[in-house]
């Protein structure tokens, strides 16, 4: 089965083609730069309206074969880029004349890193700029285990980056100011499972007004956030008694927390996955991936069925696909 994907939650608009027989997955994507600030939903529907069409027959280009489905992301995201492209989405499959699948974007990320890796049932940290949540397979859904109660992960630091001054993204720019810093104590907030990150976001502001080298606080700011997450990936696997983890999200590209997790992961006996780069920030790989694993479970949607859903939880969808999951 040869499956286009389509991605569009955010600032990548991003087209794939899968072929689930040769396993090749080919990407292209056209990133969103806001000019300044950080990402503007109206200038990011925009950029998808002007991009996806490129991206997308960049991609059908590549296909060595007809096309057997159009997968594409329903949610989670910002609602103006969902609407550009479930609207290409519908029409692309009725033009087509295949079926069409909406795919759970935080379910793709995990997805992606448990095809990759082979592994049986892991648990999943996903980080990524508007989301940060650890989930785990149970009766037929990935639950959320723990996760932030306030802003994602990437978004905090992209907060603390514009207010220094630096353009979007900040995270590479925080991992690289990080390496030259002495570490500062800010505020770790852990309860039980989940997290918070806008007090050390807040702190980490304030710090470098007072005058905290920002590459001090860019080390505070990674290695507190870096350890939280850590913290709860390893209760995570320790309440369930699963001995895989594997990552998704643009921050999931971080040296230090991949550094981090793995450490943690070593001291546990468990084994670590991080999928190649191209498959961790968002990416239409990893829906048309999910895409066709969905399709061949007969997963499809009808195109009156398949409204956009800005607040799609990772446990609204029921994992169909995996019929010999244990539970
Ligand atoms: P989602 O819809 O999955 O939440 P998103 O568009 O918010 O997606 P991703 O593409 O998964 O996010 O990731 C983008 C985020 O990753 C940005 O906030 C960016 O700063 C952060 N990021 C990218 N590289 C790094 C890095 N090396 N270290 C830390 N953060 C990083």
């Amino acid at each position: 089965m040869r499956v286009l994907g389509i991605e569009g939650t955010a600032w990548a608009a991003s087209a794939a083609v899968y072929d689930n027989e040769t396993d090749d997955v080919f990407i292209e994507t056209d990133p969103y730069q806001p000019e300044s600030g950080g990402i503007h939903p109206r200038e990011a529907a925009e950029h998808m309206r002007e991009a996806i069409p490129s991206v997308v027959e960049t991609a059908l280009s590549a296909a060595t074969g007809p096309i057997d489905a159009v997968a594409f992301s329903r949610g989670p995201g910002l609602g103006p880029c969902l609407r550009v492209v479930g609207t290409a989405a519908r029409a692309l499959a009725q033009s087509l004349d295949v079926s069409l699948v909406g795919v759970n974007h935080m379910v793709a990320h995990l997805e992606i890193g448990r095809h990759r890796s082979g592994f049986d049932s892991p648990v999943c940290l996903n980080v990524s700029g508007a989301n940060a949540h650890v989930l785990g397979y149970r009766n037929g859904r990935y639950r959320v285990l723990g996760e932030t109660m306030d802003t994602g992960a990437g978004n905090a630091i992209d907060k603390f980056t514009r207010h220094v001054g630096w353009t979007h993204p900040g995270g590479p720019k925080v991992e690289e100011a990080a390496n030259d810093g002495e570490y500062v104590d800010l505020p770790y907030v852990v309860k039980g499972m989940d997290f918070s990150f806008s007090g050390i976001m807040s702190a980490a502001k304030q710090a470098y007004d007072d005058g905290v080298p920002v590459e001090d606080v860019s080390r505070g700011l990674q290695e507190t956030m870096f350890a939280m997450l850590t913290e709860v990936s390893e209760r995570a696997l320790s309440l369930t008694g699963r001995d895989e983890l594997v990552v998704g999200g643009g921050v999931a590209q971080n040296e230090r927390l991949q550094e981090m997790l793995r450490e943690m992961a070593d001291q546990r006996g468990a084994n670590l996955h991080v999928p190649d780069p191209r498959f961790l920030g968002d990416n239409a790989g990893m829906i048309a991936v999910l895409g066709a694993m969905m399709a061949a479970a007969g997963e499809t949607v009808a195109v009156e069925d398949s409204g956009i859903d800005a607040d799609y939880r990772p446990d609204q969808v029921p994992v169909t696909w995996r019929p010999g999951e244990p539970p």
